[in-house]
C-alpha cells in the first residue's frame, strides 16, 4: 500500500507491535474536519487491554533495540527523517484536515520534525561516558549512560507531528522504545507517522501510537512500572496532574507546559526587525503556540511607531483556506483557543485597553495592564496585547511578572543591553531580535510553571538515559 492508499482508507486502526489494529467490534471515533466541516476519517481507539499489549510489545522490543549498535539505530532515524521530508506535503494535508493549519506551515512543521530525526541520528553515536581518576591507586571509576526503558509520550494538537516526533527521535536514539498518545483532535498525523515507521522497516514494538481516551490510556501507562519515562507536552494543569499520578512509580519526567512569553521592544530596536519578529512569533499557527508572545512590552520612545507598523503588518497578513499554499493564517481556531481569545479581548477592552486594530487576522490592543486576564493567562490565539514601559529595569520587571518561563523575546541593537537583558529574563528560551528561536540543534524547554526537561540540542538525549557509575577495584 502506498501513502495515498493509506490516507484514502476510510478508517485507520491504532498502531501497536508494528501493525495497525482494528478489532471488529470496536466503535470507531469519527473525525470531523474543522477545515471542511465534514466527516473525513474514522479512527479506532485503543482500550485499556490494548495499552497493556502495546506496553508488552514495547518492552519486548526494548531488549533488542537497546543492543542495536548506535550507528544502526541512527540509520533507522535518518531514514524516518528522510521519509518525513519526502512526504512533508502529505503531513501538511493531514494537519490542514485535522486542525486547519495552513499547508505552508504544515510543511515547515514536517521539515522541522525531520530535522530532529537527523539530529538524534547523530546524537545516538555521541552518548559519551566518562572516566574519572580515583584517589585510590587500585580503583577505576567510570560513568556510563544506558537507555531508560519504555518511554510514554502524551502530546497536544497544536504541533501534532513535531511535539511527538522530537520525543520519539530522542527516545529511539537513546535506545528506548516509545508509546505515544496523540491529542484527540489530531490522531491521524501520528498514524501517518506510524506508517512512515513501517515503511522505514522499524522493528515492531519500537514505536506504538495509541489514540483514544486520554485518562484511560494515561492511567495504564502511569501505573505501569515498566514505563520508566513520561514526556508530556500540553497544558500546565494536565502536566501537574500527570506529575502527581506518576509519583507512585517514580518515573523520570519531562514536562513541556504552557507559556506566557513577554516580547520587549526597546527604543534602540530596529523597527522592521521588531515588527517582523512579532508577526512570526505571535501569528504563526494563528497564535496557538506555547512560545507565542502573550504580552508585548514596548519602550515609550518607540511605542507609537511600533504600534502603527504592527497594525499594518497584521492587517496585511493573508487569512484564508488552509489548503491554499499562499495563506499565512487560517480562519480556524481551536474551540478552546477561540473561547480564550474572545474572553481575553472582551476583558481587556472592558478594563480600559485601546483597540488598535481588528480584522479577520486578529486583534491588536494597547494599554493593557496587570488587572487584565491576558496579563497572567495564556491566550493561545491571534491577540497582540501591548503595554508600554519607560526604563530597562521596568521592562525586565514587567517581563518577569509571570508564573511561566518558557520563552522570552526582545529587540535591541545595543550589544551590552542584549547581554544584560538575556541574563535577566526568567525563561528557558530567549530570542534576541529573533521571533523563531526554536531549532532542533538547541535545547527547548521551560522553567517555573512552564515545566522542566529539555528536548533537542546536546542535552535532549539525556532525558531518555540513566546514568550508571561503575567502580572497578583491580
Ligand atoms: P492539554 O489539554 O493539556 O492536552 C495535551 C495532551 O494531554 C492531549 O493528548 C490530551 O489528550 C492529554 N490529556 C488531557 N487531559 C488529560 C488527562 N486528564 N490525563 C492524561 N492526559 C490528558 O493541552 P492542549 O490544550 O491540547 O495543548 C495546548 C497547551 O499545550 C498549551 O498550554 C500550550 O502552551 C502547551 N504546549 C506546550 C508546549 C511546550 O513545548 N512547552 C508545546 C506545545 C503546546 P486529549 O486530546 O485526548 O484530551
Amino acid at each position: 500500500m502506498d501513502l495515498d492508499q493509506f490516507l484514502d482508507q476510510p478508517q485507520c486502526g491504532f498502531f501497536s507491535g508494528g501493525e495497525f489494529i482494528s478489532p471488529i467490534s470496536r466503535q470507531p471515533i469519527k473525525l470531523i474536519s474543522p477545515a471542511t466541516g465534514k466527516f473525513w476519517k474514522a479512527i479506532v481507539p485503543a482500550y485499556k487491554d490494548d495499552v497493556q499489549c502495546a506496553l508488552q510489545s514495547a518492552h519486548l522490543a526494548f531488549s533488542d533495540w537497546k543492543r542495536l549498535p548506535a550507528p544502526q539505530r541512527g540509520a533507522y532515524l535518518r531514514n524516518i527523517g528522510a521519509l518525513i521530508q519526502e512526504y512533508a506535503e502529505k503531513f501538511a494535508w493531514v494537519m490542514a484536515m485535522e486542525m486547519g493549519k495552513p499547508v505552508s506551515q504544515g510543511i515547515s512543521e514536517a521539515r522541522y520534525t525531520a530535522g530532529y530525526f537527523g539530529w538524534f541520528a547523530g546524537e545516538a553515536e555521541r552518548i559519551y561516558g566518562q572516566t574519572i581518576p580515583s584517589q585510590f591507586p587500585d580503583k577505576r571509576l567510570s560513568i556510563h549512560y544506558e537507555p531508560i526503558g519504555v518511554a510514554a509520550m502524551i502530546t497536544p494538537w497544536n504541533f501534532p507531528l513535531a511535539m511527538a516526533g522530537r520525543k520519539i527521535a530522542a527516545a529511539l536514539a537513546a535506545g528506548c522504545t516509545a508509546i505515544n498518545k496523540p491529542a484527540a483532535e489530531t490522531p491521524m498525523t501520528m498514524l501517518l507517522f506510524a506508517e512512515i515507521c513501517r515503511l522505514a522497516q522499524l522493528p515492531p514494538g519500537v514505536v506504538n501510537i495509541l489514540p483514544g481516551d486520554a485518562k484511560t490510556i494515561s492511567q495504564v501507562l502511569l501505573d505501569a512500572p515498566l514505563v520508566r519515562k513520561l514526556s508530556f507536552t500540553g497544558s500546565t494543569a494536565v502536566g501537574k496532574l500527570l506529575f502527581r499520578q506518576s509519583a507512585d512509580t517514580l518515573k523520570k519526567l519531562t514536562l513541556e507546559l504552557g507559556g506566557n512569553a513577554p516580547l520587549l521592544v526597546f527604543d534602540d530596536a530596529d523597527l522592521k526587525k521588531a515588527v517582523q519578529g512579532t508577526i512570526e512569533s505571535k501569528f504563526r499557527n494563528n497564535g496557538q503556540t506555547c512560545v507565542c508572545p502573550n504580552r508585548i512590552l514596548v519602550q515609550a520612545g518607540i511605542a507609537r511607531a511600533y504600534i502603527k507598523a504592527l497594525k499594518e503588518a497584521v492587517e496585511n497578513l493573508k487569512c484564508g483556506d488552509p489548503f491554499d499554499p499562499h495563506v499565512d493564517l487560517s480562519p480556524i481556531l481551536h474551540p478552546s483557543a477561540q473561547d480564550k481569545f474572545d474572553k481575553h479581548s472582551a476583558d481587556a477592552l472592558q478594563k480600559g485597553a485601546h483597540l488598535e486594530s481588528k480584522s479577520e487576522n486578529g486583534i491588536v490592543l494597547s494599554g493593557i495592564g496587570k488587572e487584565m486576564a491576558v496579563w497572567s493567562e495564556e491566550t493561545f490565539g491571534p491577540l497582540a496585547p501591548i503595554a508600554t514601559f519607560n526604563t530597562e529595569e521596568e521592562g525586565i520587571a514587567l517581563a518577569n511578572d509571570t508564573a511561566f518561563g518558557l520563552c522570552a523575546y526582545f529587540f535591541t541593537e545595543n550589544l551590552s543591553r542584549a547581554a544584560r537583558i538575556a541574563e535577566a529574563l526568567e525563561a528557558g528560551i530567549i530570542g534576541i531580535n529573533d521571533g523563531v528561536p526554536s531549532s532542533y540543534q538547541a535545547s527547548f524547554g521551560g522553567i517555573k510553571s512552564s515545566g522542566f526537561g529539555r528536548e533537542g540540542g546536546p542535552t535532549g538525549i539525556k532525558e531518555y538515559l540513566n546514568e550508571k557509575f561503575i567502580s572497578l577495584k583491580i
